[in-house]
This record gives structure tokens, C-alpha cells and sequence, in this order.
């Protein structure tokens, strides 16, 4: 009886103690995946509001309203038939988020020393401390910059003509994978953009010129088939914009009020014929060079700036990639996305039929 009682004992004793060590162990387990979640939720908020951080671009007033003669650089080769091969693409990028912590891990660490593992406990402990220390901080921070961000009109769709704005502008579509990702990007945001048609591509897509045009893009002119309009004879530049611009109409409503040149080369018997302002470009974003998301979006990013006029070609499905990156990129920056009506009105600038207009900086 004695000796079942105290060996029983020694089993409670012994089973106390491995209760214990198992406690001790769950609790050090739990320390340890609080703490790897805090350093990354730490890390993430960090990366974010690098990212994001909000460096207002300043409307430069001592700048003068450029109204270069002749539209810059080249613009591409025809190459509308060119159908580039679609794949399933990524959703466009969100606002990172804290992921919420998973379940504890199940296991238990292998055997330790007790003493080793106090101190091990204690480390952990003053660790676990510092991370939440700086994640709180950062998390503050983060918190007193995006309040500021959404007190900004963005998600409106109403211009603030004194917050930065850009014109995107889109030309040789429309294209019915491409054109139709880049006007999902744009809802997004309740965003803009401008698009240079091509007559002969608007058959059997008026549908999604007549959503562009109902979410108050802008329809613009870029001739019926791309001709070089320096070798064309003033009939033959009319015929290019009246076809295309009653095309638009039948689609739309609206006929185009703005037209791009193909090729932008711009001459005075051009400038005489063409019967509404001429759309240059400040931001050659050469995405029909490169074909790749990545440079488009560096070239942007490494360039923008308020009052930009920024061309680009919707019929490939690297620029359609590179406006998903783009679009939510800009935003965070503060950028309005309009059309470039409304661009040269919010800087007060009075388009000109036969003129040609590159970019919109205020004037004094
Ligand atoms: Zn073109």
C-alpha cells in the first residue's frame, strides 16, 4: 500500500513536471510566433510606407505653359493587326495588408534544460518587447499618413485642381483583351484616361468605347488606319478623321473632339486640315519598344510629374500589365487620372483647333 502510494506520488510528481515542461514549452512556442509575426507585420508596414511615402508634387509656377510646335520623339510602326498572345494575369495589386496571425504550431520544441530555457524565455520576452515597441510605432505612423491620403478627394472621381493630375493616353486601339483591362484599372480608382482610336479597329468593339466613354473617358481621333498624314492629300486627312469620327459617334454619342496624329509629325497643311486641337505627349513611356511592364512602369515612375501627358498603346498586354502596377502606384502618390480635356481645363489652358498641345503646367 506504501510503496503504491509513494510510487504513485513519484507518478503525479513526475507527471506535474512534464505538465510543467510542456506549459513552459507551448508558452515559448507562442512567444516565438508572436514575435516572427510582429517583425513582419513590422517589416511590411515599413516596406509599405517607404512605398508610399507621400511627396506631394509642387505645381511649379515659374515653369511656362510648353506648347511645343512640333509633338517630340517618334511614335511607333503601325502594328495594330499584331494580337499578342494573352495569358491569365495576376490581379492587379492591392494596399498590402497585416496578414492576422495563423493557428499555434502544434508541436513542441525538442528536449531543453530548464535553466537554459528560462533564459532562453527572458531573451525572448525583451525581444518580443523592442518588435512590439517599433511595430506599434510604425503602425501609428501608417495611420496618421493614410488618414491624411484619404482625406484627399481620390476616390470621388472629382478633380481637385489643386492636387497633381496626369492625362493617360492611350493610342492605335481599341483592343478587346488590353483595352478592356486597362478601363477595369482605371474604375478602380474612379480614374480617366484618354484613348486615340483607330476607325478601322472600333468594329466590334462599341461596346467597350461606349463603357469608356460612360465612365467619362475621352474618345479621341487617331486617323482610320494609321496613314502618315504627311503623304496624305488634304481629302484623304479628312476622310481618315470624318470615318473614324463618326464610327466613334455610332458607338458613343460623341463624335472625337481631340485628335492624335499618327506618327505626330505635325505640318501646316496638317495644321490647317485637322479641324480640332492636336494631342502631343511630355512622357514617352516607348512601351511599343520595350514590351515590358517593368520599364513602362519604371519610365513612369522615375519621370511623372503634374500636368504630364503620358502615351502609351492599349492594344499590348504588357501595358496593360504595366497600368495595373501603375494605377494604384500613382494614386498613392496623390495623381488624378484625367482626360486631357479636363487636364488643360483644371490649368487653365484654351485648346486651340490646329495647335498642338504636349503637356499642361499652370499658369502664372
Ligand atoms: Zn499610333
Amino acid at each position: 500500500m506504501g510503496q503504491y502510494g509513494s510510487s504513485s506520488l513519484q507518478e503525479r510528481i513526475e507527471r506535474r513536471r512534464k505538465q510543467d515542461r510542456a506549459k513552459r514549452r507551448k508558452k515559448l512556442v507562442i512567444a516565438l510566433v508572436v514575435v516572427i509575426l510582429l517583425a513582419a507585420i513590422g517589416f511590411g508596414i515599413s516596406a509599405f510606407s517607404n512605398r508610399d511615402n507621400v511627396d506631394e508634387p509642387i505645381i511649379d509656377d515659374t515653369q511656362i505653359t510648353q506648347e511645343k510646335e512640333e509633338t517630340p520623339e517618334t511614335e511607333p510602326e503601325k502594328e495594330p493587326e499584331q494580337e499578342v498572345t494573352e495569358e491569365p494575369k495576376k490581379a492587379p495589386e492591392g494596399t498590402p495588408e497585416a496578414e492576422t496571425p495563423s493557428d499555434e504550431p502544434e508541436e513542441t520544441p525538442e528536449t531543453s534544460d530548464d535553466t537554459e530555457a528560462k533564459g532562453f524565455e527572458s531573451t525572448l520576452k525583451a525581444a518580443s518587447e523592442n518588435v512590439v515597441i517599433f511595430a506599434s510605432s510604425r503602425i501609428a505612423a501608417q495611420i496618421k499618413s493614410s488618414k491624411s491620403d484619404l482625406s484627399a478627394s481620390v476616390n470621388t472621381g472629382e478633380i481637385d485642381p489643386n492636387k497633381p493630375m496626369i492625362a493617360l493616353t492611350f493610342d492605335d486601339g481599341p483592343h478587346a483583351k488590353n483595352t478592356v483591362r486597362i478601363l477595369d484599372a482605371l474604375e478602380k480608382v474612379h480614374g480617366r484616361a484618354t484613348f486615340f482610336v483607330l476607325g478601322e479597329l472600333v468594329d466590334g468593339k462599341s461596346e467597350i468605347l461606349k463603357r469608356a466613354s460612360d465612365m467619362g473617358c475621352e474618345i479621341g481621333n487617331h486617323s482610320f488606319d494609321h496613314s502618315n498624314f504627311t503623304k496624305l492629300s488634304a481629302d484623304e486627312m479628312k476622310t481618315q478623321l470624318s470615318k473614324t469620327s463618326n464610327l466613334v459617334k455610332a458607338a458613343t454619342g460623341k463624335g472625337t473632339g481631340l485628335t492624335r496624329i499618327p506618327y505626330g509629325s505635325v505640318n501646316e497643311t496638317i495644321r490647317k486640315v485637322v479641324g480640332t486641337p492636336m494631342i502631343g505627349w511630355s512622357l514617352d513611356t516607348r512601351d511599343w519598344e520595350s514590351r515590358s511592364a517593368d520599364k513602362v512602369v519604371d519610365k513612369v515612375l522615375k519621370n511623372v510629374k503634374d500636368g504630364d501627358i503620358i502615351i502609351m498603346h492599349d492594344i499590348y498586354s504588357s501595358t496593360a500589365d504595366a497600368v495595373e502596377r501603375l494605377i494604384p502606384e500613382l494614386r498613392a502618390k496623390g495623381y488624378q487620372f484625367v482626360t486631357v480635356s479636363e487636364l488643360m481645363e483644371a490649368r487653365g489652358i484654351k485648346m486651340v483647333n490646329g495647335r498642338v498641345f504636349n503637356v499642361a503646367v499652370k499658369k502664372d
